[in-house]
């Protein structure tokens, strides 16, 4: 009797764990090793959108509160994009080094399959493309395939592009001149998107400070300096929080911004493609204390995304370059509304995304929000 109070409790659990989300799928396959859980969050703008991360997982739960954390992130993103897409996420649980077989991607693109068009995925940390070319011999509801399956290319050139938008919009803001020249920005990260953010501000005649633990970009970076007549300042990467600059780009890790760092910047504002740059949310406030402006970094770094969903309608550069284009407007109505109601200005964000989804949800549907969507790739 205990035994199944005891039970009944741990179902409840779970079940109030994932009140927030319409679906959690767990997949689970002895003869590929397969252990995955799919999060579907909320398919109100269109079916979930979101990657495939493979890491080991100290625990089934561990595994579990990522997925959700991740999966409801992608709603906020595509909604702030204004995508036709929701919010999904999928996790393997494993080590990305010793546990990887085709079995056991094309097992985990069966479970997508199955899903029949709820769910669109593709590489995150811990799974490459090869991976996915797998699981795309079961499955056509993959994103962010290579050009050569129809797949729209590198993401962090419009990541990149994205980034200059934020800048210049950021620009806009405070200097009330969206020119990137005559200013300096200090850039944390020269990888794929910092290297190119960085290279465009040196062609605009923009003032560099940057830092990697890369000694090669670094080489690389000097010599279009050079050659452009614009020479770069390389500092040490515990040095880049306490230069002197306008502008702060973090492009390399997430966590970033915390009790240590944050007390060295002497910026005006951050505005980079990292991933979760602040080490916990309320962090925002000591920026403010600092009349530090912060631009939300998912709503900076949307350019990768508006990639992968452009791609399910077969992938067109201009209308990514486009839509890419609109992070400029988003980013100055966010600023903006964040000063009218004294709100940070991730809240304005989040509240910009909030209202998108509700005026979804109170438009007229006539068709089901799980219908097959119409322009699904490959048919
Ligand atoms: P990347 O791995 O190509 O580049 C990261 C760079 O940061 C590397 O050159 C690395 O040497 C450097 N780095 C790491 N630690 C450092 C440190 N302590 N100090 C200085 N440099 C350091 O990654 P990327 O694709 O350029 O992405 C950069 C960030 O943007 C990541 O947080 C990523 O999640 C995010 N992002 C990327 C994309 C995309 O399309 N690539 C899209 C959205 C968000």
């Amino acid at each position: 009797m205990e035994q199944l109070e005891k039970s009944k409790m741990k179902k409840k659990d779970i079940f109030e764990k994932i009140s927030g989300h319409e679906q959690v799928m767990f997949c689970n396959d002895p003869k590929s090793g397969l252990k995955a859980i799919i999060a579907i969050h909320d398919t109100t703008l269109g079916p979930a959108l979101g990657g495939t991360r493979m890491y080991p997982y100290e625990s089934v739960e561990a595994a579990l509160d990522d997925v959700l954390r991740l999966s409801e992130g992608m709603t906020y993103k595509c909604a702030a994009a204004d995508l036709d897409f929701g919010g999904g996420k999928a996790v393997i649980i494993g080590d990305p080094q010793t546990d990887k077989s085709p079995a056991l991607f094309r097992s985990f693109g069966q479970y997508v399959e199955s899903l029949n068009g709820r769910f669109y995925t593709g590489t995150d940390m811990g799974t490459t493309m090869d991976d996915f070319v797998q699981a795309l011999k079961e499955t056509n509801f993959i994103s962010g395939i290579p050009e050569a399956y129809g797949g729209g290319g590198d993401t962090s050139i419009p990541t990149a592009i994205g980034v200059i938008y934020a800048l210049k919009a950021t620009n806009k803001y405070l200097f009330d001149n969206d020119a990137l020249t005559g200013k300096t920005y200090a850039i944390q990260g020269l990888g794929k998107v910092g290297f190119k953010v960085c290279k465009h501000l040196l062609k605009d005649g923009a003032n560099v400070i940057v830092t990697d633990l890369n000694e090669q970009a670094i080489k690389e970076i000097e010599q279009i300096g050079k050659k452009l007549g614009n020479p770069v300042t390389v500092v040490k990467s515990n040095e880049i929080y306490s230069v002197e600059a306008d502008i702060f780009i973090p492009c390399a890790m997430g966590g970033i911004l915390n009790k240590d760092t944050i007390p060295q910047l002497t910026v005006r504002a951050i505005v980079g493609s990292a991933n979760n740059q602040l080490k916990y949310e309320s962090l925002i406030h000591e920026l403010h204390q600092k009349n530090i402006l912060y631009a939300p970094d998912y709503i900076v770094n949307a350019g990768g995304l508006i990639s992968v969903a452009d791609e399910l309608y077969g992938a067109n550069q201009e209308r990514v370059l486009n839509k890419t284009k609109t992070i400029f407007s988003s980013l100055l109505e966010i600023y903006e509304q964040a000063a009218l109601e004294s709100i940070s200005t991730l809240e304005a964000a989040d509240r910009k995304c909030l209202k998108t989804l509700e005026e979804q949800k109170n438009r007229n549907n006539f068709f089901s929000r799980f219908k097959k969507p119409k322009w699904h790739f490959n048919e």
